[in-house]
């Protein structure tokens, strides 16, 4: 790759390798195939591997449970958690600092009046004396998002799940930003439902989801309050005969199976700690040139491995367009804010598999752009 290749540093959709893109263009096959189900059982035995081993020694984290792949992109494996755990009534705990954080408190109080936030500003940490003070023995369900990809911050998953436990409530963890690339521990975090999507550090193309119910969770489904085509009763029986109720999107399910076999050849432990080095990399090289950091971990709250998130000085604060358009000529694709952050910040991604020169030509580019 040269510097005048095209360049994708947005925190998804992430560069696809030539091999997954490849799969797509097969001939096509029925979902109701044998072929097909061959595909589906790939994908699923990769994504077993991704969600139950993604720690620094490999190990498994997970006592048994089932990944299932969805035809909608996280959003809708949001939802699918939600609205199966939850009925009319019932009270839900909803962590938000950040855009998903509140996604998921939104999507929430569209099944029930009882969601309580337990808020902290977008890039600062919760406070899990909060989360302990929110969550009862009432609480049905909680949810947090682990990797926080408007912010660049991660949240103190285990601690929460910690307090879920204790109250037997449900936990379900939005992981779209960091499963298959950072650290993330299913059973020690006491995660029900774990969601990622495809187009982030799974490095498929966007389009899909995938879900992994570890095992028990599905005494606490309702597939009927969810809507029909979310029913994650009937996903877990068809996934069983490596099926999905309707249509499933072929292509994609052949590129997901490539790609997770991609990442178990890579394994778990080597990518976690090149996401590591790389997203130390861009933070050095953003600080280095005098930029800061946007958010502000503290307590059990770290930096990103996955999403780096920086404060756009004062000078180009509110009218960031023109440093945009010039990352954009020199072929680089970088994201800006999110909400309220619009024109406060910019967002890159290593998610996926940046080589190290990618790193340092995305560094070298948001320098040269700010000096224009
Ligand atoms: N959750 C997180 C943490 C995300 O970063 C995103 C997308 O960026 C989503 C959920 C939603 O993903 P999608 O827009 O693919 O549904």
């Amino acid at each position: 790759m040269t510097d005048d290749d095209f360049l994708l540093l947005n925190p998804g959709p992430v560069p696809v390798r030539e091999e997954v893109l490849a799969a797509m263009g097969e001939p096509m096959v029925s979902h109701r195939s044998a072929d097909f189900e061959a595909v589906y059982e790939r994908a699923q035995d990769g994504l077993d591997y991704v969600f139950e081993c993604s720690t620094p020694d490999g190990e498994s984290t997970s006592a048994g449970g089932t990944s299932i792949v969805l035809n909608g992109t996280a959003t809708m494996g949001m939802e699918a958690a939600v609205a199966n755990l939850v009925g009319d009534g019932d009270e839900v705990v909803s962590l938000v600092n950040g855009k998903f954080g509140r996604r998921f408190a939104r999507i929430a109080e569209r099944y029930t009046d009882e969601v309580v936030r337990v808020d902290a500003d977008w890039g600062e940490s919760i406070d899990v004396a909060d989360v302990e003070a929110a969550v009862s023995d009432d609480t049905a369900l909680v949810t947090t998002v682990h990797n926080e990809t408007s912010t660049g911050l991660v949240n103190p998953t285990e601690a929460v799940g910690e307090v879920a436990a204790e109250h037997d409530a449900r936990f379900v963890v939005d992981g779209v930003t960091c499963i298959g690339g950072a650290e993330f521990r299913v059973d020690d975090w006491n995660v029900d439902v774990a969601l990622t999507d495809a187009q982030k550090a799974i490095e498929t193309p966007p389009g899909i989801s995938a879900m992994y119910l570890a095992d028990g969770v599905e005494e606490h489904l309702d597939g009927e309050s969810a809507p029909f085509y979310e029913d994650l009763d009937w996903h877990l029986r068809k996934a069983g005969q490596h099926q999905t109720p309707f249509t499933s999107a072929v292509p994609l399910f052949r590129a997901l199976a490539v790609a997770v076999e991609g990442i178990e050849s890579e394994t778990m432990p080597t990518r976690i700690e090149r996401h590591r080095r790389q997203a130390a990399a861009f933070r050095e090289g953003f600080v280095g040139m005098g930029l800061d950091l946007f958010s502000n971990p503290d307590g059990e709250s770290e930096l990103s491995n996955t999403v780096t998130a920086i404060a756009l000085p004062e000078s180009i604060r509110g009218d960031a367009d023109d440093f945009f358009d010039a990352v954009a000529e020199r072929n680089v694709s970088i994201s800006g804010g999110q909400a309220h952050l619009g024109g406060e910040i910019f967002r890159v991604s290593n998610m996926g598999s940046l080589s190290d020169e990618q790193i340092l030509r995305g560094v070298r580019t948001v320098g040269e752009a700010m000096g224009d």
